[in-house]
């Protein structure tokens, strides 16, 4: 079987990638050849992930900070593919941050609209420049990071489990849109996966947090990183030509309980 994904000198953006999934991602993608826009809010990780893409890979990193709230941020992102790599190929629109623990009736306004302006209306705003730049460059592939929990609820999660089920729902209407348009766009839905996200919640420090959070998984582990990135690159790859509207999940068994 011959393996199309292959990246070389294709041009890839990236949400969220100065840290954990994006982070792997990100690098994954340079490994394969790519030119890599990392876009972080977070400076110090975003300048490590460009910085080990250029010199650790076959591809070229460029830092850009990027608040994927703040829309003429997220033009920034997209204006420096085409200016400093000239097009746009592939995007990642990862960038999330974690729920609360607060139970629909207990969370406040302020964590509800920050968890849904960025893990919701993050990826519409990303989606709602790339897709232009897309069209006009040929086509492309766009990858969303969805979760478990867009396709399932858990309780005292209500902004994320909300947020994650609206990634999914918005991932299937931009394939629609775009499906004869040379754009495919799907996501992938994570279990719990080893990162920063999970160390500030407790899971990965905390032995008890975390055996009952190995547990929920059929493998009775956590995922890591670098697994998602491999199931980011094929669902971005010509490998998965006829796959668009699709939200993997990569998950241990998490789902299929
Ligand atoms: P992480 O905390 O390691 O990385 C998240 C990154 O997003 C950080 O670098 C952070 O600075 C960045 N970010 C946060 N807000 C931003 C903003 N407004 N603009 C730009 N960047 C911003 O966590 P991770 O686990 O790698 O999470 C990546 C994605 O995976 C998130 O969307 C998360 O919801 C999703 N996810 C994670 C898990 C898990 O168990 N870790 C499971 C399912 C889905």
């Amino acid at each position: 079987m011959t393996r199309n994904s292959d990246f070389a000198g294709e041009t890839v953006v990236a949400t969220g990638a100065g840290s954990g999934i994006g982070q792997a991602t990100a690098i994954a993608f340079g490994e394969a050849g790519a030119n890599v826009v990392v876009a972080d809010i977070d400076q110090d990780g975003g300048r490590e992930t460009a910085s080990t893409i250029t010199d650790e890979t076959a591809g070229d990193g460029t830092f850009v900070e990027v608040d994927v709230t703040d829309d003429a941020d997220v033009e920034k992102m997209v204006e420096t593919a085409t200016s400093e790599y000239g097009g746009l190929d592939v995007a990642f629109n990862n960038a999330g941050l974690p729920g609360t623990f607060d139970s629909v009736d207990e969370i406040s306004e302020e964590d509800w609209q920050a968890i849904i302006d960025v893990n919701l209306s993050g990826v519409w705003r990303s989606m709602r420049k790339e897709i232009p730049v897309m069209l006009d460059h040929g086509g492309g592939a766009i990858v969303n990071t969805a979760s478990i929990l867009g396709k399932v609820g858990e309780a005292r999660t209500p902004a994320y489990t909300a947020a994650k089920h609206g990634v999914v729902g918005l991932t299937k209407v931009a394939a629609l849109e775009r499906a004869t348009e040379d754009i495919r766009v799907n996501a992938v839905c994570p279990g719990y996966i080893e990162t920063q996200m999970l160390d500030d919640a407790g899971v990965t420090t905390d032995e008890e947090l975390r055996a009952e959070t190995e547990a929920l998984h059929p493998m009775k582990r956590l995922g890591t990183a670098d697994e998602i990135a491999e199931a980011v690159l094929w669902l971005a790859s010509d490998d998965a030509s006829f796959a668009t509207g699709e939200t993997l999940a990569i998950d241990g068994g998490y789902l299929s309980r």
